[in-house]
């Protein structure tokens, strides 16, 4: 039967798809017990199971290509050596022998024995596998509800429209090589690492869908439309009409698009903006190159260190950095510094302990002022890469001066080694600092004598200022940008930069929207860093925009009481 949802638009675009329901470790099971002439039976259903998992397993490793390719291999090879584990799997069949339970309430309760065993190490490596282990328990529960032995579907995403509670960047990366048309979460929030990562992919995704696990089924159709955040499932043929002009309308639109020249980025009247792009691999890169960025604006190393078991070396580093600058030509390249912590979690020998309340916890800059080994690693990359074009370095989660000259400091005698070792490198590279967090707002009078440039990060900014967490789909509503005490915030920032003469670049999430480009105008903003998808799409937002009269309702912007007020200048 027909039925339409709505949440909140993570990534947007217009999909059809057949729906593939993923639970989350939080597992329907079948509670009632089972005689003993069943047990065979259920013993059988679970091995069935776990071999149709190994199966999807090695397909999905076959299948794997692309920049992410190596890491999301070894995660496989983890994955699958769990399947074999006899901890794990003896375990469950010991406890439908024994408890006469069904197989998934078996493998639910095995699952939780594990889990609690690791939450108790110490060591945050193995302490980290508890994932690999839920999303191996989640496979081995699909299969078992498909029936266990029937061929393998989950690995073949081509046409499929996932349905989940969330799900990790990672997983995302894997499902969008295997031709995944959208997602639809029932938490997460558009705010997360996996919405930034689906915007990169131009994979339309749907988030905050309440309830929908429950009431959408495998095999259903979907249609997706994640630019007004919403979905119908078994359409009718009105909606299947609808969604079929309005996609020769969007391949209208595509065509002309890509019949006009890139060109400068300027508003209306003709005043010229800057669009540069955010990236975290080689692919990205290109990708920003090819749409014609004024330069990286934002590279997050921290996708360098994720999900391994030892650190790159400083070669390693040196090689992607380096690469990086290269296919820029001459345009500058912004390198963040490791910037771990909240959703970027990072299992593996960096040994950051479980933290009650990560956001506010050992994150960015702390990090890496903690480990001034690793820090000095990854700085000398950095510099070593300046040799090869324009490199500028950028540190998140300030929110001290002292920070800033702790690691200013640390650059400069990275530099004084690398000059007495006759390395090559630029003797400009100038150290930017992010503001995101209300703290370095107070202070950014200080911080912009100190630092060259600033970034505005206006994700953590958003989260920090309204006190709601960007991962956190049940307080989607409290993180909004068009919040007045937000837009408070960036201008008092842009002010401060603008009167130390410090130059200042937006390169959060808003800066990739054409909604809130009017704003950004309107505030001052002059150099915006986003996506290199979105750069087509602020380009086009910007000619129709007049700065000046935007730049004039500046004040009418910071004195508006709510977000219909803000709304309301947007639009006039
Ligand atoms: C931000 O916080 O706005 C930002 C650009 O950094 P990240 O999203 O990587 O935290
Ligand atoms: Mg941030």
């Amino acid at each position: 039967m027909r039925s339409q949802w709505q949440g909140s638009k993570a990534s947007g675009g217009l999909s059809l798809g057949r729906a593939r329901v993923v639970y989350s470790a939080n597992l329907e099971i079948e509670a009632d017990l089972i005689d003993d002439a069943a047990i065979p039976n259920e013993t059988k259903r679970f091995e069935a199971a776990l071999n149709t998992t190994r199966q999807e397993l090695q397909s999905l490793s076959e299948r794997l290509s692309g920049a992410l390719a190596r890491d999301l291999v070894e995660i496989i090879e983890a994955h699958a050596l769990i399947l074999d584990d006899p901890d794990f799997t003896d375990g469950v069949v010991a406890l439908i022998r024994a408890e006469h339970l069904h197989a998934t309430a078996a493998l639910k309760r095995q699952r939780d024995q594990l889990a609690a065993a690791f939450d108790a190490i110490e060591d945050p490596y193995l302490r980290a596998r508890r994932d690999d282990l839920d999303h191996v328990v989640q496979r081995v529960f699909a299969a078992l509800q498909r029936g266990g032995a029937e061929p393998d579907r989950r690995v073949r995403a081509d046409g499929e429209i996932l349905v989940c509670e969330s799900l990790p960047p990672a997983e995302l990366a894997q499902l969008q090589y295997q031709g995944l048309h959208g997602v639809v979460a029932t938490a997460s929030s558009p705010y997360s690492h996996t919405a930034i990562l689906a915007r990169s992919f131009r994979m339309p995704m749907v988030c905050g869908v309440k309830g929908a696990l429950a009431q959408i089924h495998d095999g259903d159709l979907i249609l997706l439309d994640a630019d007004h955040g919403s979905l119908i499932v078994q359409p009718d043929a009105i909606d299947l009409t609808r969604f079929r002009s309005q996609q020769k309308e969007i391949e209208r639109t595509e065509r002309r698009r890509s019949r006009q020249k890139a060109g400068v980025a300027k508003t209306r009247d003709g005043y010229v903006i800057r669009l540069h792009a955010n990236a975290d691999d080689a692919e990205t890169i290109v990708l920003a190159a090819r749409a014609g960025a004024d330069s990286i604006g934002l590279f997050r190393t921290e996708f360098l260190f994720m999900r391994r078991r030892e650190l790159p070396s400083e070669e390693e580093q040196f090689r992607v950095y380096r690469d990086a600058v290269i296919s820029m030509g001459n345009k500058p390249v912004t390198l963040r510094t490791l910037d771990l912590g909240a959703d970027k979690t990072v299992g593996g020998p960096l040994e950051i302990s479980q933290e009650e309340n990560p956001a506010l916890g050992l994150r960015g800059i702390r990090l890496s002022l903690q480990r001034s080994a690793l820090f000095a690693t990854q700085l000398r990359a950095m510099l070593r890469a300046s040799a090869f074009g324009s490199v500028r370095i950028l540190l998140p989660m300030v929110s001290a001066v002292e920070e800033v000259r702790a690691a200013r400091s640390l650059l400069e005698s990275c530099m004084a080694e690398l000059r007495a070792s006759k390395v090559p490198m630029s003797d400009q590279v100038p150290l930017g600092v992010m503001i995101e967090v209300p703290a370095a707002v107070m202070i950014c009078n200080e911080l912009a004598r100190i630092a060259d440039f600033f970034a505005i990060g206006s994700n953590d900014l958003a989260q920090y200022v309204l006190a709601a967490d960007r991962n956190n789909a049940a307080v989607v509503n409290h993180y909004d940008p068009l919040h007045p005490a937000f837009i408070r915030t960036l201008f008092l920032v842009f002010d401060g930069a603008h009167r130390a003469r410090c130059p200042i670049s937006i390169c959060g999430e808003i800066a990739g929207d054409p909604l809130y480009t009017p704003l950004l105008i309107a505030l001052g903003l002059t150099d915006f860093s986003m996506h290199p998808n979105s750069i087509r799409d602020v380009r086009d937002m910007l000619a129709t925009l007049n700065r000046k009269s935007l730049r004039a309702k500046a004040k009418r912007f910071l004195h508006a009481a709510d977000r219909e007020s803000l709304c309301a200048l947007m639009e006039n």
